[in-house]
């Protein structure tokens, strides 16, 4: 009867599992469709602003010059502006008013894990990975997939940004560490080729990207995510080059850091 029990209880612990990995992969998969139906809806209004704008430089090179047909071109330039910044002002109101879920998160196991999702592009790139991670940090309070995925883009940034690179090493280092009495900080480092100091300021914003195929959402979904979490993310230059993302989280987002 006991061992019947126990079955049971491992049974119900393993589905509870698989629901959990199936919640994960589904928001992940959410995200990528969200990233996708971002840039269609607003790629749409930008093209529209475009062709607008070139019929406006038409009326203006006229002889004479078509003032009325011109303001009037203007004046959809304007309308599709609006509209293009309101599909990314819904975007961040979705990404932020979202309330994370409170569970307790381990972060240096968040960190493994999201290590293990990224093993084979880290492979594949021949980068060197170096953990440090500190022994007895407090739980965090928040959502545990939405941080793994924090930490996921960040690496996957780092390794990206090392890939372009031909000569020398190719380092990952990823730290965790108490800091203060009720918060705790991550720092990803990498070797790569570092950013401008244009780019430090707007690798946050969402659409800026410096990689051809590249959506610009990954960092600024990144910095929402922490921001809902009460904590802080921020990028600056790691020495003698590459980057260095680091973010702080606040033990209970209740009670602030
Ligand atoms: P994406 O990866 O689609 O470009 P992100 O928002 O994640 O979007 O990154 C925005 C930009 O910030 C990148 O295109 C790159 O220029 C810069 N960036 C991000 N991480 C790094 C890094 N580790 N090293 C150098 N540049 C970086």
């Amino acid at each position: 009867m006991l061992m019947c029990n126990e079955g049971v209880i491992e049974g119900e612990r393993r589905h509870g599992e698989v629901e959990m990995e199936f919640a994960h992969a589904n928001r992940v998969a959410t995200m990528g469709r969200l990233s996708a139906s971002i840039a269609h809806e607003v790629s749409q209004p930008i093209a529209a602003a475009v062709a607008n704008a070139y019929a406006a430089l038409r009326f203006l090179a006229a002889d004479p010059p078509d003032l009325v047909e011109a303001r009037l071109a203007l004046g959809r330039i304007v309308k599709d502006g609006r509209r293009a910044s309101d599909v990314i002002g819904r975007i961040h109101d979705l990404v932020k008013k979202a309330p994370p879920r409170q569970e307790g998160v381990a972060i240096n196991a968040a960190v493994l894990d999201a290590l293990g999702v990224t093993r084979g592009e880290v492979a594949k790139n021949g980068v060197a990975v170096k953990t440090q991670l500190a022994e007895h940090l407090p739980i965090i309070q928040g959502d545990r997939v939405q941080l793994e995925q924090v930490i996921l883009n960040l690496i996957v940034n780092a390794v990206e940004a090392m890939s372009g690179t031909g000569e020398g090493p190719r380092d990952l280092q990823i730290t965790t560490a108490k800091c203060g009495a009720n918060s705790v900080l991550v720092a990803v480092r990498d070797s790569g080729p570092g950013m401008s100091s244009a780019s430090l300021d707007r690798a946050f914003e969402a659409f800026y990207t410096t990689k051809s195929g590249g959506l610009g959402m990954g960092l600024s979904i990144c910095r929402s995510i922490i921001d809902a979490h009460g904590g802080r993310l921020w990028a600056s230059a790691n020495t003698p080059h590459g980057a260095i993302f680091q973010f702080i989280l606040p033990v209970d987002p209740g009670r602030g850091s």
